[in-house]
């Protein structure tokens, strides 16, 4: 369990969650108009390869590698079409490239075997594709207008504690708690705020708390 700042927000009288969030969500859509998934993509196929190939990784190195890569692979079939290994080489630079090869060939499979070659949209069904686990599922279907949760990544995480919105650490626990409070009008677009906020602002080691907009409304606030 983290340290609460949800009781923190209460000793320092910053309001009720719910309360607190409208005005959150607004000074952070305000602040990084510009928030929006780093990944470049074409497709719903480019993008969930560009989210399978995330995973410990940066959205910089993915978007080195994928051009070449999406020239090279347009469908399902593609990815299967060549020996593994030759896969493996073309993902190489974003780390974990047996996995991610493998996941990837495994994907191609079910979406041609069970979706008609295309991505599902439902969380269910993406969450059945091999290598997709439920924050992979949540940012694709999200993507696709379609966001039937909260991405929780390491960013997500910290914000959601130090703005004392839940005292958790599980992130699955955290998005439940995030999912109570966020209008669900803002599910897809909440995740990218507090991740552009917390890249630009809310550092892990050093906040930069005279500069946020957020500073009044934060138990974590370091300026009281
Ligand atoms: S006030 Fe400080 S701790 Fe709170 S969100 Fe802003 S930078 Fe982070």
């Amino acid at each position: 369990m983290s340290r609460s700042y949800v009781a923190e927000a209460r000793r320092r009288g910053l309001g009720r969650r719910r309360e607190r969030i409208e005005p959150v969500i607004e000074l952070l859509a305000a602040e990084h108009s510009d928030a929006e998934i780093a990944l470049r993509f074409r497709s719903d196929l480019e993008l969930l390869v560009s989210v399978m190939l995330s995973a410990q990784s940066t959205d910089v190195n993915v978007n080195k590698v994928t051009p070449a890569l999406f020239a090279k692979y347009r469908t399902p079939e593609d990815y299967l079409a060549v020996p593994v290994e030759e896969l493996e080489r073309d993902i190489y630079a974003t780390g974990f490239f047996r996995q991610k090869a493998k996941a990837i060939r495994g994907t191609m499979r079910v979406l041609i075997e069970d979706f008609d070659g295309q991505v599902p949209r439902r969380l269910e069904e993406l969450v059945t594709l091999p290598g997709v686990a439920r924050k992979t599922a949540n940012v694709v279907a999200a993507e696709l207008g379609e966001a039937q949760g909260i991405v929780v990544d390491t960013h997500v995480r910290r914000l959601a504690q130090r703005l004392g919105l839940t005292r958790h650490e599980n992130p699955v626990k955290i998005e439940r708690d995030l999912q109570r409070v966020v209008p669900r009008a803002d599910w897809a677009r909440f995740p990218h705020l507090l991740i552009w906020h917390g890249r630009r602002v809310c550092d892990a080691r050093r906040p930069l708390c005279h500069e946020c907009v957020l500073e009044d409304l934060c138990p974590a606030s370091r300026l009281r």
